[in-house]
């Protein structure tokens, strides 16, 4: 097998067979694959190519269709991602000018983020969601606990955090996990209250806790329900 190439068309010619006729096919991999009859000399192939050439466009594109679809399903079929302790199912649709929106009850997805970036790029449409929303939500959240906690925060970042939840940083930064925003309210604002007392306690000795329970009294089944789900918060 030599590859080939005519114009814009690579193509792979197979060893000649006893047919009359030249076999064009595209392989599963996108590949165009040609079998001439054994007479044939390469240039005479190169030729039928060439006269082929609309065809060999036409299943291109259909195969680029299909092979897009294919990745999609992954991210299409029966999936299901979390905003806020609900789950949203996925859309693909066309002309979105956003990558990712979460509209009537549905997290929608351009089909060009998966046909452009396949699986990497939906991820990502979704780390960028989580991480915007995220920005917007911590800070409505601490300005409204830090005064209640007594404290002053300098900033907030939301960001991929590893396995933590979040941290406080120098100045008075705190950074928040996207994945936090996949958790029910209560828990993003149960996050937010054991950062902002760790601003009076950098341990979780009993003094730490008793600071969380002068705002969240309920704190202990917050913290259970992050333990026991927050392995399922992810992507
Ligand atoms: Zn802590």
């Amino acid at each position: 097998m030599s590859a080939r190439r005519v114009r814009d068309i690579e193509y792979q010619l197979l060893p000649g067979s006893s047919r009359r006729t030249t076999d064009i096919v595209i392989e599963r991999d996108g590949c165009i694959v040609v079998r001439p009859p054994a007479s044939y000399t390469p240039e005479q192939v190169d030729a039928v190519v060439e006269s082929k050439r609309m065809w060999i466009y036409r299943n291109l594109a259909e195969w680029k269709d299909l092979n897009a679809s294919a990745v999609a399903r992954e991210w299409v079929n029966g999936e299901s991602f979390l905003y806020l302790g609900s789950a949203y199912r996925l859309s693909l649709v066309s002309q979105q000018s956003a990558p990712l929106k979460l509209r009537e009850g549905r997290f929608c997805l351009s089909r060009d983020v998966i046909e452009r970036g396949g699986t990497p790029a939906a991820r990502n449409a979704f780390v960028c969601f989580y991480a915007d929303k995220g920005q917007q939500r911590f800070r409505e959240r601490v300005a409204y606990f830090a005064p209640k906690v007594g404290v002053e925060v300098g900033g907030i970042k939301v960001k991929d955090m590893g396995y933590r939840w979040a941290s406080c940083g120098r100045s008075a930064t705190l950074n928040f996990h996207w994945k936090c925003m996949m958790a029910p309210p209560k828990i993003v604002d149960y996050i937010v209250v054991h950062e902002l007392c760790h601003f009076h306690y950098r341990h979780h000795g009993d003094t730490f806790w008793n600071e969380v329970d002068k705002v969240l009294p309920d704190w202990r089944e917050r913290k259970e329900w992050l333990r026991k789900n927050g392995a399922g918060l992810e992507l």
